[in-house]
């Protein structure tokens, strides 16, 4: 009995490490996967601000726009396009940053309105080029947040990329600010594909995109523009939460806690 307990044993001990075998193997596989995913999304997201930039640069350098004010729009198409493929850029060294847990804040007081209205200034090429419409309804009696207005603004950016990114035939997107519950309030609504509700809690984890189910869409991306969010707004003693409809559109909330310096 001794021999079978012992061949016992060792056909259990055989199994566990199969197991731990399998699941190191799928493990490494989903990484595998993660990554390269990762780097044909991101080459693909800089792949369309490079094209427009290289055809009007050559346009323009062989002369040929006699033209003053569409020399002009293309220089500005250029502009535009460089500071899009910096902010592509930011996000993924600020991810990396995040990731290693080197990122730094640098707070002061935010005046949220400024911001917000700042920010639709420098997005409205990109609202324009896409045939977006944006409505933008500001609280006038909005105090003061203490804050990193770089960070936040980056935090307003990829969701405002995501809006345009996940809408369908209604080209509209809502930008509000408020004061509730004693918090500072941005909301960004679109009225889009939606995200299904069991997938609502995954969406701000590091490169998770929803591809499943009826909606799966082909819009590209690095799946790390909401961790990126989260994490600015873990920062600031924020939150951000998500309310979302499938095929009716989403609005995502950030929430500031007032500053205490006023
Ligand atoms: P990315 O957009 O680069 O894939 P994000 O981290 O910004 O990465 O978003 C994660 C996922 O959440 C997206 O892939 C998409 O499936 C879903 N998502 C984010 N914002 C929206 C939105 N406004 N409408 C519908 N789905 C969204």
């Amino acid at each position: 009995t001794n021999n079978i307990l012992f061949l016992a044993l060792v056909d259990i001990l055989l199994i566990i490490s199969a197991w731990f075998f399998y699941r190191n193997i799928r493990r490494e596989i989903k990484l595998a996967k993660i990554k390269s995913d990762f780097v044909s999304n991101v080459s693909h997201e800089i792949r369309t601000p490079l094209a427009l930039i290289s055809m009007y640069a050559e346009t323009l350098s062989l002369n040929r726009v006699n033209d003053e004010s569409k020399r002009s729009k293309y220089y500005n198409i250029i502009y535009k396009e460089t500071q899009r493929l910096s902010s592509i850029v930011n996000n993924i060294l600020n991810f990396s940053r995040i990731d290693n847990g080197k990122r730094q804040f640098t707070f002061s007081l935010v005046d949220i309105n400024d911001l917000i209205s700042e920010v639709m200034k420098n997005y409205a090429y990109r609202m324009e080029t896409k045939g977006f419409e944006a409505q933008v309804k500001l609280n006038d009696d909005i105090p003061l947040i203490d804050g990193d207005s770089e960070a936040i603004s980056e935090a307003l950016t990829n969701l405002l990329d995501n809006a345009i990114k996940y809408s369908k035939e209604i080209r509209q997107i809502e930008i509000t600010s408020s004061l509730y519950d004693g918090q500072v309030e941005i909301t960004v609504s679109d009225f889009g594909i939606g995200i299904p509700p069991k997938e609502q809690k995954h969406i701000f984890d590091k490169f998770y995109r929803v591809t499943k189910g009826a909606l799966a869409h082909h819009a590209k991306g690095s799946g790390l523009g909401l961790s990126i969010v989260l994490h600015i707004m873990q920062a600031h003693n924020g939150s951000v939460s998500v309310e979302s409809e499938e095929n009716k559109g989403s609005t995502f909330t950030l929430k500031f806690p007032i500053s205490k310096n006023i």
